[in-house]
């Protein structure tokens, strides 16, 4: 008999496709308030400070809350991570650069968060201020961000939908759309 399969096991197996529609709808939807925080500023003629996406038009403290930044992408980093072992070959390889990629800009959040915890910006900036936003506006940067962790994903995610044979073998999922070829 078998030995019970672990979290990360099941995770990466019957339930890595929906764990994966749920991630993407998270991800989409937070993107997509990172978009429209973009046209509020370049379409609208907003002051940054002021356009806060969807969301934070009825609730500023979302976007103004230092510790949800930080606690999204901690989320982001753990789901990358977490799902990791489902995907083989290419898919892997995307999935991959994503994590490093979100592993970086977690790293960013981090810094900013331990500035709201020290409570003073760091770098003699006037607000909480991480490495790349030294030359880069927090807005243009995070937006950057966000669609250099989407494209791998989207990549990595198109490899694991459509896998070939051989990649199709070494999976413990449903996600792919034809099952391999039976060798039988
Ligand atoms: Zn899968």
């Amino acid at each position: 008999m078998a030995a019970p399969m672990t979290f990360r096991e099941k995770l990466n197996g019957p339930w890595h496709e929906r764990a994966l529609q749920a991630f993407l709808v998270i991800i989409i939807a937070h993107w997509a308030e990172h978009v429209a925080q973009a046209y509020q500023v370049y379409v609208l003629g907003w002051a940054p400070h002021q356009a806060g996406g969807v969301l934070g038009q009825a609730f500023p403290w979302l976007v103004h809350s230092e510790v949800l930044h930080y606690g999204y992408a901690l989320v982001m980093l753990a789901g990358i991570w977490a799902m990791l072992p489902g995907f083989v070959g290419r898919s892997r390889t995307w999935w991959l650069v994503a994590l490093v990629i979100q592993f970086w800009h977690h790293i960013e959040h981090a810094l900013l968060q331990a500035q709201a915890i020290a409570g003073h910006p760091f770098f003699g900036r006037p607000v909480p201020t991480s490495i790349l936003q030294l030359w880069l506006p927090r807005l243009e940067l995070h937006l950057f961000y966000n669609t250099v962790v989407f494209i791998p994903m989207m990549v990595g995610m198109y490899y694991h939908l459509f896998p070939s044979a051989p990649e199709a073998s070494g999976m413990r999922c449903s996600c792919a759309w034809h099952s391999a070829p039976t060798t039988a």
